[in-house]
């Protein structure tokens, strides 16, 4: 099937501020692609609309835009290929300082051996990402993006996030007068090299108030925005996450997804009539706390003089515009809210609702659970992510969920919807309605139940020749955070 080239090719709508959003027919045209919700009408949505309700009209924007039948997921492998990062993350339990013991960095033997196995079982791209490791210079991203690309060329490469790119710029130095240029340049480079597309990971919350205090070392929302815009430019899809459910604010989640929206529109006007790409997806997940700095800090109403009948400490920093003081709050950053599975689904739901330039959400349910993640489907997602073989980071942080493809098949299908392999480009690969079907040939699923997960160690690469036992796992984009 050729690529439809920009996916969302009606023109933009039009926000109604003064309108209801909560007047019936208000949300019929939001579902029908003719009118945007604007940032405090998302929040009242977010805060007031009963969820099953703001479910439904999720499902139905998501109904308009991929229709009633086929949902979707990819094959895909997220390889790790160093855990030593400069930064310091208050919600990362997978980073390691270059003298530690477990810190790592692959061999390309170790990751095109990784690949193989991917593409023996029908994988069609990495996720590679890694921690920001200072001592590796350009020339060995270049020599493992050119040694892939002659090894496998068929092999889509998703990879190196924004915070990479930022620190790129740092530890090359490449020519530029300004900061975009020099993310051009080294995004060029990369580029002739093989990289085809990248991740969204380390978008976290853009808000700065909540950024400085959980990522230490991290790069602001002006340069993660940067660098994806000029991907665009390159003629590079993207996509664009979130985490949430730990510091901030309720206003700061609209915040966040205005400014993916926003510059997703800066980049479909500027580029999208020359070949530019743009955000193909918005994936949301709420933050995992073992082993994470982060998680040692209170829940809301657990540390000395919380008082519940108050507001939580992000919501009164949080602003929709973003410009929230730390000060405004004396607890804010030292408490938690955690979010559960139907604070998930509101989130998503409402992303599905604002995101109206946006092709996909993803179903997040590597840190909910398979059967949360097929509840997604009816709350605005219509892609399941990835049926991967290895994730090092999420599982770093506790969670322990892994999927095979006859599994995330079954879920689709059992969630009323017919499972298809896509590509990175969202382009349907294979649509599985015949007895053949992942799915529909297993006889004996007990085998498929035992699947665990697969971390990386240094100490754990397979010897040559040695029996590998594959974890099968899903995991969201971006190694920062899950
Ligand atoms: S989340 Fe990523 S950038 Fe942040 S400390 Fe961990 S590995 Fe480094």
């Amino acid at each position: 099937m050729a690529p439809e080239p920009l996916h969302i090719t009606s023109p933009r709508a039009a926000l109604n501020p003064a309108a209801d959003p909560f007047d019936s027919g208000f949300l019929q045209a939001l579902v029908g692609g003719e009118v945007r919700l604007s940032p405090k009408q998302a929040l009242a949505l977010h805060r007031e609309m009963p969820l099953i309700e703001l479910g439904r009209w999720a499902d139905a924007r998501c109904r308009a835009l991929h229709g009633d039948s086929i949902r979707t997921y990819v094959i895909d492998r997220n390889i790790n290929y160093t855990n030593v990062c400069t930064a310091k993350c208050t919600f990362c339990a997978f980073r390691r300082d270059e003298e530690d013991d477990d810190a790592y960095v692959l061999e390309q033997s170790e990751i095109h051996a990784k690949i193989r196995e991917l593409v023996d079982i029908g994988g069609t791209q990495i996720l590679m990402q890694g921690g920001m490791h200072p001592g590796l210079p350009l020339d060995w991203y270049e020599d493992l993006l050119g040694s892939i690309r002659q090894a496998f060329p068929d092999l889509h490469i998703h990879a190196f996030s924004p915070p990479e790119m930022v620190e790129f710029v740092h530890f090359f130095n490449p020519p530029g007068e300004s900061f975009e240029a020099k993310v051009r340049w080294v995004l060029t480079r990369l580029q002739q090299w093989g990289l085809h597309s990248l991740p969204g990971g380390g978008g976290e919350i853009f808000a700065d108030a909540v950024r400085r205090k959980i990522g230490l070392g991290k790069c602001d929302a002006e340069s993660w925005l940067t660098v994806m815009r000029v991907a665009h430019e390159l003629g590079m899809n993207t996509s664009a996450t979130m985490m949430f459910g730990h510091i901030e604010g309720i206003a700061d989640r609209i915040h966040h997804m205005d400014l993916v929206r926003t510059w997703q529109d800066r980049s479909i006007d500027d580029f999208s009539t020359n070949g530019g790409g743009r955000y193909m997806a918005f994936i949301s997940w709420p933050f995992q706390r073992e082993n994470t700095p982060l998680g040692r800090a209170k829940h809301w109403g657990d540390g000395p003089g919380d008082d519940l009948s108050q507001p939580f400490p992000g919501d009164v920093v949080a602003t929709l515009d973003g410009t929230g003081s730390k000060g405004d709050h004396p607890e804010f950053g030292r408490r938690v809210r955690m979010a559960g599975a139907s604070e998930y689904l509101r989130t998503q739901a409402i992303s599905r609702l604002y995101l109206d330039n946006i092709w996909s959400i993803g179903a997040s349910w590597v840190t909910m659970g398979p059967h949360i993640g097929q509840v997604a489907l009816a709350f605005g997602a219509s892609d399941m992510g990835s049926v991967m073989m290895e994730e090092n980071v999420v599982s770093a942080a506790g969670t322990t969920y892994c999927l095979s493809e006859e599994v995330i098949c079954h879920l689709i299908r059992d969630a009323g919807f017919l499972p298809a392999q896509r590509d990175n480009a969202y382009d349907l690969l294979r649509v599985h309605d015949a007895p053949t079907s992942p799915d529909l040939a297993v006889d004996d699923w007990s085998k498929l139940r035992t699947s665990k997960l697969h971390v990386q160690r240094a100490a754990a690469a397979p010897a040559p020749g040695a029996t590998v036992e594959l974890g099968w796992e899903q995991a969201q984009e971006g190694c920062k955070g899950p």
